[in-house]
């Protein structure tokens, strides 16, 4: 998919609305349209990688980023201590309806596991 047929990136570039809550250089994190939880926020970098199948090792540092940013996203949410989940859907099995990778942060609630 060409980036800019891509959702994702197109909010990264503020052509599509969303309730931004945290962003730098690389990553953009912003509440997902369909909660599953209190807070669901997802973490996106601003480059576009398909899938987490389709990252390289050039993308180490951007896939270390990203599982920082979630960090920063659970505290300044108020969710570090009570706890939270996050979670990449790689793939047909895995779901994964937008083709840019994401990881979802979940908390503010008791959340089941296994996932279904
Ligand atoms: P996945 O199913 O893992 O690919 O997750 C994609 C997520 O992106 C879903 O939870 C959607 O609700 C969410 N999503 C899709 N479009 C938007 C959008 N425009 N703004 C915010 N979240 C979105």
């Amino acid at each position: 998919m060409a980036e800019h047929d891509c959702i994702f990136c197109r909010i990264a570039k503020e052509e599509v609305p969303a309730d931004i809550v945290h962003e730098n250089e690389q990553i953009v994190a912003f509440r997902d349209i369909n909660p599953q939880a209190p807070v669901h926020v997802v973490v996106i970098p601003r480059k576009h990688i398909a899938s987490l199948a389709a990252s390289s090792a050039d993308d180490v540092a951007l896939l270390g980023e990203i599982l920082k940013a979630a960090k920063e996203v659970a505290e300044k949410l108020d969710i570090q201590a009570s706890g939270y989940r996050v979670v990449n859907n790689c793939g047909p099995d895995a779901q994964q309806s937008v083709q840019h990778i994401h990881f979802h942060v979940l908390g503010g609630r008791r959340l089941g596991w296994p996932p279904g």
